[in-house]
């Protein structure tokens, strides 16, 4: 896998402690709030693990997948949830662990669905941030890192699915994908 990659951004080590600091950020938000950590499959699950074992608190967890970039690296704009919430949210603090925030297509569209089921609060919690590449008005409330305008993979994130398992954080060589 490291021979594909072109740059770490990211160690393991450097991810980890920043993991802390968000959740310790999230339990002096939320400690007392008993929210709901909603995970966007499949990217997210690396990142959702490590931020709840660092939430210490009471919580609750679920998870959504949505479909949006296919096995391409840039997005068709069409996004299609392929499971939904199992769980009621109706009064709950809901946030959302995406792993990264890009043109914001699929977080707008996210936002926009679970407000109509009447949550108590909607927050958003991304590792990565690609600020540079946004195409609607949307943020993030707790971020990991703000990264450049490159293909990134590992921590979770994939290529064609692949790569999801490299344990740092790489921008890919744009030979693998041309
Ligand atoms: P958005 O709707 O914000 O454009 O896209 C969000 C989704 O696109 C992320 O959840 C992720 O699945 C995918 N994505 C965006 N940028 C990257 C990237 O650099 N690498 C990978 N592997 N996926 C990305």
């Amino acid at each position: 896998m490291r021979e594909d990659i072109e740059r770490i951004l990211f160690t393991e080590a450097e991810m980890k402690q920043r993991v802390d600091e968000l959740g310790a950020e999230l339990t002096r938000d939320f400690g007392d709030k008993n929210p709901m950590f909603l995970g966007v499959l499949k990217g997210c699950f690396v990142f959702m693990a490590d931020l709840i074992r660092r939430f210490d608190a009471p919580c609750t967890m679920d998870f959504m997948a949505v479909s949006s970039y296919g096995s391409g690296t840039s997005s068709t704009g069409a996004v299609k949830i392929t499971k939904d919430l199992s769980q009621d949210i109706h009064g709950r603090h809901v946030i959302i662990v995406e792993d990264i925030l890009d043109t914001g297509i699929t977080l707008s569209y996210l936002k926009k669905y679970l407000q109509n089921r009447a949550p108590a609060s909607i927050t958003i919690c991304t590792m990565f941030d690609k600020p540079e590449r946004r195409e609607v008005n949307i943020q993030a409330d707790y971020c990991g890192f703000s990264i450049p305008n490159a293909f990134v993979v590992g921590y979770g994130l994939d290529y064609d699915e692949k790569y999801r398992n490299f344990p740092d954080l790489g921008i890919l060589k744009e030979e693998v994908y041309r």
